[in-house]
């Protein structure tokens, strides 16, 4: 079923009469709007496009399916204004809306109901075309990583080696970056969010690398972890083994009718018997698409049975604070009987000499 097709039922069975989105990803989404300014009104009847003066030449090459509306004021004061004009007496907002909009909505005459992950829900799940960019996404992120690892040695900086990294990344075709590229070497490495720093590689450190690419608006999202040759790295390689296994155990426990949580429990339970539970913090995995972090989200806040067509990382990892830490992040897609794993360069345990 077309997208818009899908929201205009959802407006029906959702007791209101009108529908504003204005998650720009999801006006992305419904519209093919790649513009930062822009919003949609949509009705059973009516499919009407809100944005300024800047983008009126954007708009008409990018989107379909819907009547465009140029601003002349205030954009809440704009579509109350529509609203009411076309018959509108509900109107339903996105929850994620500002505070200052939401307040210039509660004007008199029209009623507005807040409608939380209507078009996310939609979003999980992901067609051919939607497939194609992903998979380009990690294409580009994978070929810009295999460019850049030779630079990974010791007494270059972790910020040396993101800003390599980066660069890459732009080389093989990616606009946007989904999130910054994340190196934390040694200690660093425990942090699951560091950022990079001027720190130098040292003999030993276990190096973290989270990186994503982009194509056609969609994002990808993966994380290595390399050892750098010490005398004796016993320790790091412990922890590796039981990351790897936990991702390589929940990749393989995927496939459409299974919880999300299940997922999860599952690289959980390989990590808490080997006596690292309380260092795995975070959760699995998440969705990923024209956001880095959607839904689903694969841990113990999963909320649902894995459909065919979902993206999502698989990341299981263990931070030692004041060691070191590992994750290891893989993207697939669920199906029927299965998954297919999307990302490719290996994960074995791997020493850079
Ligand atoms: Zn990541
Ligand atoms: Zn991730």
């Amino acid at each position: 079923m077309n997208r818009v097709q899908a929201i205009t039922d959802a407006v029906v069975s959702k007791g209101i009469d009108g529908f504003l989105v204005s998650d720009l990803k999801n006006v992305r989404y419904l519209s093919g709007f790649s513009g930062s300014s822009g919003c949609l009104l949509i009705t059973t009847k009516e499919k009407i496009f809100f944005t300024d003066f800047r983008y009126e030449e954007q708009t008409k090459k990018e989107v379909r399916g819907f009547d465009i509306l140029i601003e002349k004021e205030e954009r809440p004061k704009q579509v109350l204004k529509k609203a009411k004009s076309i018959g509108v007496k509900i109107l339903g907002f996105e929850t994620t809306v500002s505070y200052a909009f939401y307040r210039s909505l509660l004007k008199k005459g029209i009623r507005v109901k807040a409608l939380s992950n209507t078009v996310e829900d939609m979003r999980k799940t992901k067609d051919r075309v939607e497939l194609k960019f992903i998979a380009q996404a990690v294409e580009r992120a994978q070929r810009a990583f295999i460019r850049s690892k030779p630079y990974i040695k010791r007494g270059v900086s972790e910020r040396q080696i993101a800003t390599r990294l980066e660069e890459n990344l732009r080389k093989a075709g990616c606009g946007p970056l989904p999130f910054d590229i994340i190196v934390a070497s040694g200690p660093n490495s425990a942090m699951p969010h560091a950022r990079p720093t001027d720190k130098k590689i040292n003999a030993g450190d276990l190096v973290v690398i989270d990186w994503g690419g982009e194509a056609g608006g969609y994002f990808s999202d993966m994380t290595r972890t390399f050892v750098m040759r010490g005398r004796d790295t016993s320790k790091q390689q412990e922890i590796y083994e039981t990351v790897l296994r936990a991702n390589v155990k929940a990749i393989g426990s995927v496939r459409e009718g299974v919880h999300a949580r299940m997922v999860d429990k599952t690289a959980r339970d390989v990590i808490r018997k080997e006596g690292f539970g309380q260092f795995f913090g975070h959760g699995t995995g998440h969705g990923v698409g024209l956001d880095v972090h959607e839904l689903p989200r694969v841990s113990r806040l999963g909320r649902e049975y894995l459909k065919a067509g979902m993206v999502f990382t698989i990341e299981p990892g263990v931070y030692l604070p004041g060691f070191g830490g590992v994750r290891i992040e893989d993207m697939v897609v669920a199906e029927n009987k299965g998954r297919s794993v999307l990302t490719s360069i290996p994960k074995g345990f791997e020493i850079i000499h």
